[in-house]
């Protein structure tokens, strides 16, 4: 027998629902604690006898850091902190098997795996790496590890281009691997670093960069092509934690030329890497906006509205103005399902 449906809507004073999508008074339906439904209802929508919850603020859908390494950062807090979602670029097995238990502290995790490199190749020599990674010897070899990958549970598949620090893969074994990855329906996504590593993931066919590069200017012309078919993923912020680098300088002039030419941008910060905030980064919003996203663009890069991941909420409202909308952001909380909110309806001001 399936246990019921636990449903309940959410009263919000506002919502931001999808691009350019924003909501007064409204009511979302929630099942189990997911979104139930495209967008929010109108408040009259909602059946008499619902159970309902008012939330004195802005909902919106559940805010996601899309590169973060769960064994090294405390994703509990980082849950508290606001973010509903955390995929996880690179984790040893006791750590994802961890993350396998029902725990309603956790933020809703998706996960890729180990790294997969070239033999000796980054980040086999890094202390920080032991048991992330898999090194892959040929392309029939490529097929085994996209396999094992794919019995963890992976939701993509991370490879390390990083000719800075070892060998790298040969395009034939780079090519299997995106083979293989696409043949189970999964994108590749890529640590690209050092000379004309970007060159060499875009040509091989990878989906997604797993930081914005920052080893080099990438040139105009392959901008132009990655903003077609490519999504960067931010981490501008690991470049220095606020504080000025040519690392970071090069990141975000690459990432402003990449948005101008309509690439896809989302948030991650890379968490496990240095000095962090645990939960939503201000200082990463703001390098956002500063190479030229708006704040809907922000929402968007943040957040998949069809992904199921809990809703977050914003006590006292979302600030849209540019001039104040990290700050406000940083506010966010996730909202618990049923089973783990208090009974009063009425959720406490922060
Ligand atoms: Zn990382």
């Amino acid at each position: 027998m399936n246990a019921p449906v636990a449903e309940e809507w959410l009263l919000a004073d506002s919502a931001w629902w999808g691009a350019g999508r924003w909501f007064g008074r409204c009511a979302l339906r929630l099942h189990d604690g997911a979104p139930a439904d495209s967008s929010p209802a109108a408040p009259e929508d909602v059946p008499a006898r619902a159970r309902t919850r008012r939330l004195a603020g802005t909902v919106l859908p559940g805010l996601r850091d899309a590169h973060v390494h769960c064994g090294l950062a405390d994703i509990r807090a980082v849950r508290a902190g606001g973010i509903a979602e955390v995929h996880d670029l690179g984790s040893a097995p006791d750590v994802l098997a961890a993350l396998r238990t029902a725990d309603p502290a956790l933020p809703r995790t998706r996960v890729v795996g180990a790294f997969l490199t070239a033999p000796g190749g980054y980040p086999c020599d890094r202390s920080w790496a032991a048991g992330s990674f898999r090194e892959v010897r040929s392309p029939a070899d490529a097929e085994i590890a996209v396999a094992e990958q794919l019995s963890a549970g992976a939701h993509a598949i991370k490879v390390a281009v990083n000719s800075d620090a070892g060998p790298v893969f040969s395009g034939s074994v780079l090519t299997a691997v995106v083979a293989a990855a696409q043949r189970a329906g999964r994108t590749v996504v890529a640590h690209a670093e050092g000379r004309d590593a970007v060159r060499f993931a875009y040509d091989h066919g990878i989906d997604a960069l797993a930081h914005t590069p920052w080893t080099e200017r990438v040139d105009d012309g392959l901008i132009a092509d990655a903003a077609q078919r490519m999504s960067w993923i931010s981490t501008l912020d690991i470049h220095g934690y606020g504080v000025d680098t040519p690392e970071f300088r090069t990141a975000t002039d690459n990432l402003r030329r990449f948005v101008e030419h309509g690439g896809v941008v989302r948030y991650g910060t890379d968490l496990g890497n240095g000095p962090l905030p645990l939960g939503v980064n201000r200082r990463e919003i703001a390098a956002l906006l500063a190479v030229g996203l708006t704040p809907d663009d922000v929402l968007t890069a943040m957040t998949d509205v069809r992904g199921g991941a809990p809703p977050c909420w914003i006590p006292g409202g979302l600030d849209r103005d540019r001039a104040h909308f990290a700050e406000s952001l940083c506010h966010a909380q996730v909202v618990d399902s049923i089973t783990q909110s208090k009974p009063c309806d009425e959720s406490p001001e922060r």
